[in-house]
């Protein structure tokens, strides 16, 4: 895939977890969660849909084939995301956007997206913040909490993930 874009989500639903999110996405017949990554409320980035795979999130503007699809969990329609939530997304769109090169300019919520009708990511998420969140540089060590998966196997493969994007990352 060629990633020019980052489209930021929000599910609008209130689930408990990434694994709930995917298990819905599975019961309309998907063949993964539609989003490249999902971040729980409590900051924890989940690894959703292989990044070698095309999303299913925006449809807009071709951007499934050329947006990475990032969703934070919650109605932020209804309620703006928690600190750690919002902090946590903000260094995985660093993260994203310095390893494929994407301008803070193409980091995009849903509905920023020419010809999407959508509300999605809610009124609470400020896109201007996160983009001038975005231009502040630099690298930042990740941390992978082993807790946040059910499996140690996907901790293991969103570390392995980040580390072929070149971040140093660290399994807690
Ligand atoms: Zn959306």
């Amino acid at each position: 895939m060629n990633w020019s874009h980052i489209i930021v989500h929000h599910t609008g639903a209130e689930e408990k977890d990434a694994a709930q999110v995917r298990a819905y996405h599975l019961s309309l017949g998907w063949r993964d969660v539609g989003y490249h990554f999902v971040v729980e409320r409590a900051g924890a980035v989940v690894a959703g849909r292989p990044l070698a795979l095309p999303g299913a999130h925006c449809l807009a503007g071709g951007m499934n084939r050329r947006g990475i699809g990032v969703a934070l969990i919650g109605n932020l329609e209804a309620h703006p995301p928690l600190s750690a939530q919002f902090a946590a997304l903000v260094e995985l769109l660093r993260g994203l956007a310095s390893a494929y090169a994407i301008p803070p300019a193409n980091v995009l919520g849903h509905r920023e997206v020419p010809g999407a009708a959508t509300l999605c990511p809610g009124r609470y998420l400020d896109m201007e913040e996160v983009r001038g969140r975005l231009r502040a540089a630099g690298n930042r060590l990740w941390r992978v909490q082993v807790g946040a998966f059910r499996e140690r196997r996907r901790a293991e493969q969103l570390a392995a993930r980040l580390r072929a994007l070149g971040f140093e990352t660290l399994i807690i």
